[in-house]
């Protein structure tokens, strides 16, 4: 057994309740005095209350999924004038993102408030977009020093954007069973995160306001995320950066419907797939995430504006792409057949 596997240093805190004073703590631990919150209009409210107490030099909500290049630059410009300490994102994936892409530049540290499964909280991995290109880089200044986790923000995320998001998770910790350069210290990580997400979204599905169900994707989709370094993609990885950036389809609905058709060929063939099954507590991984779209439902990537006659486009599009490593062998008929079966829909069984 040969591997290289890095802890990464971060704080985490689950404060279900009491987040207000878990950020207010986390940012006198820094020594910071000059706040910059980092919120969408749209989280404005749940930032307030979380932020409260804090000493806010700049609230800023210019926030744009995919973190253009002109947005980072303003935001950028703003924390140097603002003469903030510290950054405090509270948000999704995309405010998270924003927080990250002035790390880089500025080296300020970030406590992350998510709001969503997203897990970006607990990579260093950026993301910049110029143009409709989209270009991600791995940056130690990026990782937020303490993510702050409460349920009670996420209380109020839909359910259909919270399965999304949850699944999204799923096809993190499934791909990273096999994806390549693996290690044998993110596998077990992976089999509890789908052991953990597959409780709480069976919970917030039945009632989006369990706190019990929240806190257990949360544990989820940080078991998805927490990685010394995120594993190369695999075949799953690939195909939806494919169909996100050349259809601009949503990133966590196009994860969740693109999973269950990547690992049904996968999970057979390879050894992993005997963890994934044991993790759904199922005879076969495919059963398990059959039981588990027909518990939560699933997103179709039709629904966002993937149209059939594009399945030729994206066959050509992966085919370069798939890693060597990918257990089973890919070719244009079986590629073509999962991607038809990906704009359907279909029951992957
Ligand atoms: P998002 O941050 O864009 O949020 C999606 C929607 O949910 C938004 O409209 C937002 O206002 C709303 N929302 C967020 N929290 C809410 C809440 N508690 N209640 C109600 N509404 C709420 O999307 P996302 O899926 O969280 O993140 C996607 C982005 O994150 C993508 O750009 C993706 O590339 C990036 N990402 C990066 C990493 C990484 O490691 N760098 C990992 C995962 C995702």
């Amino acid at each position: 057994m040969r591997f290289v596997h890095e802890t990464l240093p971060q704080r985490v805190r689950l404060a279900s309740g009491r987040g207000t004073a878990a950020v207010e703590g986390e940012v006198t631990l820094l020594g910071a005095t000059r706040v910059m919150v980092i919120a969408s209009e749209q989280e404005a409210g749940l930032a307030e209350s979380v932020t409260t107490g804090l000493p806010v030099a700049l609230t800023y909500d210019d926030v744009v999924m995919h973190v253009p290049v002109e947005v980072a630059d303003r935001t950028h410009t703003a924390a140097d004038a603002a003469e903030a300490d510290v950054i405090v994102t509270v948000g999704g994936g995309s405010t998270t993102g924003l927080g990250k892409a002035v790390a880089l530049t500025t080296g300020l540290p970030i406590v992350a408030v998510p709001t969503t499964y997203a897990g970006s909280e607990a990579t260093y991995v950026w993301s910049l977009t110029q143009g409709a290109v989209k270009t991600t880089g791995l940056d130690r200044r990026v990782l937020p020093r303490t993510v702050m986790y409460d349920a009670t923000l996420m209380t109020g995320l839909p359910v259909d954007l919270s399965v999304a998001s949850g699944l999204n998770a799923l096809a993190q910790c499934v791909d990273s069973l096999w994806a390549p350069r693996t290690d044998p210290i993110n596998g077990p990580l992976a089999a509890e995160g789908v052991r953990a997400l597959r409780i709480g979204l069976s919970h917030v599905v039945a009632d989006p306001h369990s706190i019990e169900g929240r806190e257990k994707t949360i544990h989820g989709a940080y078991l998805a995320a927490v990685r010394s370094r995120p594993p190369d993609p695999g075949l799953h990885h690939k195909i939806c950066h494919v169909l996100g950036g050349r259809y601009d389809l949503p990133h966590a609905q196009t994860h969740a419907a693109v999973l269950p058709h990547v690992s049904r060929s996968t999970s057979r063939t390879h050894p992993s797939g005997c963890r994934l099954a044991a993790a759904f507590g199922t005879p076969t991984a495919l059963a398990g995430l059959e039981q588990l779209r027909a518990t939560v439902g699933a997103p179709r990537v039709r629904d966002h504006g993937f149209r059939e006659d594009q399945v030729a486009d994206a066959v050509s599009a992966v085919l370069p792409v798939v890693p060597p490593s990918n257990p089973t062998p890919v070719t244009t008929e079986n590629l073509h057949a999962l991607l038809r079966a990906v704009w359907e829909g279909a029951d992957p069984a």
